[in-house]
């Protein structure tokens, strides 16, 4: 339950005068629904006024408090005219313009013969100065009224400063004191004040440094919001770890068999990561680990021996792949090997039906298969382990986290907990590993298997797309397959749809049956059958929307063009270029791109030209991006950071993991006075559902 001391932040701010209902629906969208997130709304500029009692260029374009004398109005003659005062400031004139000024409201607030004091924008027009929408209007007698700086609050349309600024106004005042939850050698440290304190500074800045990320009103919040996201994820951690876990020890001879079977060996990357994943197995507690490794550098193959390692010991083990295509794919590389080593492997999918999927699930049940590969219909109520010790999931950021618990979750009563292993292509950045997954521990592939050419890649103008169409036929005589992406327009998967489907008529009348097409809007069938149709040479270029993304693997692929390269993200467009290359044959990567670019996609496109290294890459489209951005928030399960900065504030997200740390260890069911702190600033950061974790 929420402390008490929160229910006015977390009330609605509809409950703020002046906010009505078609304030709250955009204050909803931009900010958030509660006062709360009115509170996390920061300012990102300041507004400083200047008194002037005489009009001169150098006050152009600069915001003015000016005495004036009010003439006479000119109301507009039409609907699209502006409405125009015209005024006196000593011997000059300035002009008071209003766009759709309604006239008894400007009549009552500048009566014409009287003295206002008013402030805005100074400008020149038309010869004379004007201010178009003065921001403030009084008396001399209440110049107070006017604040000589202001802070300016992120607007969208429809909602204007002032909104803001009175709405801050009443509740700022409102803050609680809270209990402090940081340790009072950090903040002496940091020379940060306490949260209300630092709250109310990062509102009223006075300054440009006042915006930094570094300003310790606005370090310090971004540490609580860091320090709440880690005791999150160390309490769910711990509370894993805490369950009984089960030794799975194998004796190598599954293991052994495979790696004979193999037609090379293991790089030392591989190894290592092996090593990491069997040292977990083999230990009490429960495993909960990440592979990181970059597309094509071997997990699958680490995987399967991890797999080997839990059958040797006796259990049951299981690999989940996020799409259908991938799920047969991985059974396809997985089954001749295991087969050859004695074990037996199902594959289960949404597709299996009927009298075939009753006999798979009886023999899971009863043991008679030791390894299943399998999608999201894994999930179902009714698929039962023998006993299943190890689980293992590709492709992590398809599925959210509450998924990777439901998974782990399949073991038998009375043998401990299912060992978890994630597995990712998608190099994630330290910090954002550490926000999305500290959780859990990890393991790196960051070698990849010898032997492997540099994908030659190339920046191309989409003025040459019909010279490029046109030279693919060389590649095909020689044998060797193309994917052709078309780009997301706009989010709309309609028109990327669309997009494709004129790039496939396009390419079919110049290779006819030799093309084929796949995307979104196909059923699971139709996509799966043209993949295989591609994987088998049938067809040779496939175009493509993104959904070709994620781990498919056909050697015979050499060529990669990726039209309006520059509405995609690095990682993205990394990850499309690791599909070609992979069978020993070079690869090329066509980026074309429409100019002019901007600063950002011309860095973009550059830094793909000159590394194929994912985790550099990563590193990048984070410094470029933004952490939300790159693995797609909503499914990834990665926190959204209100005031923190993955990439400004990755310092103090390594401190606050340590503390997360320290702090649990030494209380871990947050029952001192700080603990007590610590759990209203979990709540303050609404990651409530963390202390469900505390233990006891
Ligand atoms: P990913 O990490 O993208 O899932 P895969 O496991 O699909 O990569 O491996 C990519 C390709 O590299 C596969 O064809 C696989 O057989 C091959 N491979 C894996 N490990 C090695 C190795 N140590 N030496 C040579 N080839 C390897
Ligand atoms: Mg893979």
């Amino acid at each position: 339950m929420r402390p008490e001391i929160l229910f006015q932040l977390f009330s609605p701010v509809s409950k703020l005068k002046g906010i009505g209902p078609r304030l709250t629906a955009l204050i909803e969208k931009l900010a958030g629904p509660n006062i709360i997130d009115l509170a996390w709304h920061l300012p990102t500029g300041l507004v400083i006024r200047h008194q002037i009692s005489e009009l001169t260029p150098e006050f152009v374009d600069r915001n003015v408090v000016v005495a004036l004398h009010i003439d006479h109005h000119l109301p507009s003659r039409n609907r699209r005219a502006p409405y125009k005062i015209q005024c006196e400031v000593g011997v000059q004139s300035l002009t008071l313009t209003f766009f759709n000024g309604r006239e008894n409201y400007l009549r009552q607030q500048l009566p014409e013969g009287s003295d206002r004091l008013v402030s805005g924008k100074l400008e020149e027009y038309g010869g004379t100065y004007q201010i178009t929408h003065p921001d403030y209007i009084t008396t001399r007698e209440m110049a107070a009224d006017i604040p000589l700086s202001e802070q300016v609050y992120p607007l969208t349309a429809g909602l204007t400063n002032q909104t803001f600024i009175k709405a801050a106004r009443q509740f700022l005042p409102m803050l609680p004191d809270l209990p402090e939850w940081q340790d009072a050698s950090l903040l002496s440290r940091e020379g940060w004040t306490g949260w209300r304190e630092s709250l109310l500074a990062a509102h009223a800045p006075t300054e440009e440094a006042d915006f930094s990320r570094d300003a310790p009103a606005r370090a310090r919040l971004a540490y609580d919001e860091l320090l709440a996201n880690q005791l999150a994820l160390e309490l769910i951690r711990r509370s894993m770890k805490r369950k009984p876990g089960r030794s799975l020890i194998g004796n190598g001879k599954i293991r052994e068999k495979i790696l004979r079977a193999l037609p090379f060996s293991l790089t030392g990357a591989q190894n290592s990561a092996l090593s990491e994943i069997e040292a977990d197995m083999a230990g009490a507690h429960r495993m909960l680990r990440l592979l990181q490794g970059d597309v094509g550098s071997g997990k699958t193959v680490v995987a399967l021996l991890a797999m080997a390692t839990a059958v040797e010991a006796g259990a049951q083990a299981t690999i989940m792949a996020p799409t259908e295509i991938l799920a047969h794919q991985h059974f396809n590389a997985i089954e001749p090997l295991a087969t050859e080593a004695g074990l037996s492997c199902l594959l289960i999918t949404g597709r299996l039906k009927g009298k075939k999927r009753t006999e798979t699930l009886e023999a899971l049940a009863s043991g008679a298969v030791d390894l299943v590969v399998g999608t999201h219909a894994l999930f179902q109520e009714d698929v039962k382990f023998h006993d299943l010790g190890l689980a293992i999931i590709d492709e992590q950021h398809r599925f959210g986290v509450h998924q990777r618990l439901a998974l782990s979750a399949k073991g038998r009563d009375g043998k401990g907990g299912v060992d978890v292993l994630v597995m990712t292509a998608t190099p994630i950045p330290r910090t954002l590993a550490l926000t999305a997954y500290g959780d859990m521990d990890v393991s790196i592939i960051a070698e990849k298997p010898p032997g492997r050419k540099p994908v030659d890649t190339r920046a191309i103008d989409l003025e040459r797309l019909d010279a490029v169409a046109d030279g693919l036929g060389r590649k095909l005589a020689a044998g060797e397959r193309i994917y052709w992406v078309c780009p997301l327009v706009e989010e709309s998967q309609v028109l990327d749809v669309a997009a494709a489907e004129e790039r496939f008529a396009h390419l079919k009348t110049l290779y006819g049956d030799q093309v084929g097409l796949i995307h979104g809007r196909l059923k699971a069938e139709e996509k799966d059958a043209t993949m295989r149709r591609f994987m088998s040479g049938e067809i040779s270029i496939l175009v493509a929307t993104t959904v070709i993304e994620v781990g498919v693997d056909v050697p015979e692929a050499t060529v990669m063009i990726i039209e309006h390269a520059e509405r995609f993200g690095l990682a993205q467009l990394h990850q499309l270029r690791g599909r070609v290359g992979r069978g020993g044959l070079e690869g090329t990567c066509l980026l074309l791109y429409a100019p002019p670019l901007g600063e950002t996609q011309k860095a973009r496109l550059a830094i793909l030209r000159e590394t194929e290294d994912g985790f550099r890459i990563a590193e990048e489209d984070l410094r470029l991006r933004g952490a939300g951005e790159i693995l797609g928030t909503r499914q990834s399960g990665l926190p959204e950071f209100r005031i923190a900065d993955l990439h400004d504030h990755s310092r103090l997200l390594a401190i606050a993991r340590d503390d997360a740390r320290l702090v649990l260890e030494k209380d871990e069911k947050l029952g001192s006075a700080r603990g007590k702190a610590l759990k209203t600033l979990l709540y303050l950061f609404e990651r409530d559902s963390a202390i469900r974790y505390l233990s006891g």
